[in-house]
């Protein structure tokens, strides 16, 4: 019964929010931060102008990051333990989300390198099991699947496989060497993920991009390892498309298309944290979006998930802000 195993690990998801540093540019014109961050755990929006009366002023989470903090402590404070427990064959999904500009891809990167330099480690030390990491890369633009270790941009389908759940078809799954296969693997998605912007004269702010490590282990013995011989889970890196695409559904002609769909991935993300942050026996509607299909082993069940919210500082950004403060706070 999928309400009493929500119910009984508590809190589903790990919110955080990182404000980054104001930019040159918005230094150069002399704007200011309107948003402290106090207690480690609350974002306090500081301007009292009239017109913005009807804000409230502080937002709390699992743990906010002020605009000095570097990526190592988000990595350390706000992702590490749910990225690693793949290690224990726990599926787990680590999300940036906000606003073109703000740092998702910044912050993802980052968290990425940590977290495969702990897998890695974790892989070093522990002799007495046989482990098989394998990659794989999509990227999600108008609700479309591409390969990003591919060169064919045909869209991938998504098939339902009675045992694994949602697969995506010819996906390619590399097996890893070692963690410098890795970086030369990583270098493919980025030059695929600027041909494909180039093809469809883009920016990387429509589209959702999911990097998935899948770890196998094997207990050398098995009598001693009981119950773990055998452990196998994923472990999802996204770096999701501005959350501006969420609100922008009435602009014109072609693009309407484009913002409707991505309306529709990321919309239906809301909808499915929410409904899973509740713990309610509702219907989760995983199926309504390629990328809650894709990663619904990895946000349902025992999965367990870190969201990061990143927010820029800037005064001209203060509405999109709220809202991504709004859209963390319901995953609370
Ligand atoms: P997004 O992916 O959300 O569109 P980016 O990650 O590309 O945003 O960040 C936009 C710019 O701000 C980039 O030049 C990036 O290097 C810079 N940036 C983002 N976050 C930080 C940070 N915490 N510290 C320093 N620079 C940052
Ligand atoms: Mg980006």
């Amino acid at each position: 019964n999928e309400e009493a195993e929500i119910q009984e690990q508590g809190e589903k998801f790990f919110v955080s929010v990182r404000l980054r540093p104001l930019n040159d540019k918005e230094r150069a014109r002399n704007s200011i931060s309107d948003w402290e961050c106090i207690n480690n755990d609350t974002i306090v929006f500081k301007n009292s102008l009239p017109e913005r009366s009807m804000f409230p002023v502080a937002y709390s989470f699992d743990r906010v990051f002020d605009c000095d903090s570097p990526t190592s402590q988000v990595y350390e404070e706000a992702a590490k333990d749910i990225a690693v427990s793949v290690l224990n064959g726990i599926n787990s999904s680590i999300f940036a989300y906000g606003q073109t500009s703000s740092g998702k891809t910044y912050t993802m990167r980052g968290v990425t390198d940590y977290a495969v330099a702990d897998i890695y480690d974790y892989i070093e030390r522990h002799q007495e099991r046989e482990f098989f990491v394998k990659f794989s890369a999509m990227e999600i633009y108008n609700e479309a699947v591409r390969d990003l270790l591919s060169s064919d941009s045909t869209p991938l389908r998504l098939l339902d496989d009675p045992e694994r759940g949602t697969v995506v078809e010819r996906l390619t799954e590399e097996t890893l060497r070692d963690k410098e296969h890795l970086q030369e693997l990583l270098s493919i998605c980025e030059a695929q993920r600027q041909i494909g912007e180039t093809a469809l004269n883009e920016t990387s702010s429509r589209s959702h991009q999911i990097l998935r490590l899948t770890i196998e282990s094997f207990a050398r013995d098995y009598a001693e390892a009981g119950n773990s011989s055998v452990l196998a889970a994923s472990v999802n890196f996204i770096d999701l498309a501005g959350s501006e695409r969420a609100s922008q559904t009435l602009s014109a002609g072609a693009r309407l298309k484009e913002g409707c769909h991505i309306n529709r991935s990321l919309l239906t993300l809301g909808t499915v944290i929410r409904k899973l942050s509740k713990g309610r026996n509702s219907h989760v509607p995983y199926r309504d979006s390629k990328l809650t299909r894709i990663l619904q082993n990895a946000l349902g069940g025992n999965a367990r998930t870190a969201i990061i919210c990143t927010m820029s500082p800037d005064r001209s950004h203060v509405e999109q802000s709220r809202n991504t403060l709004l859209f963390a706070s319901c995953a609370k």
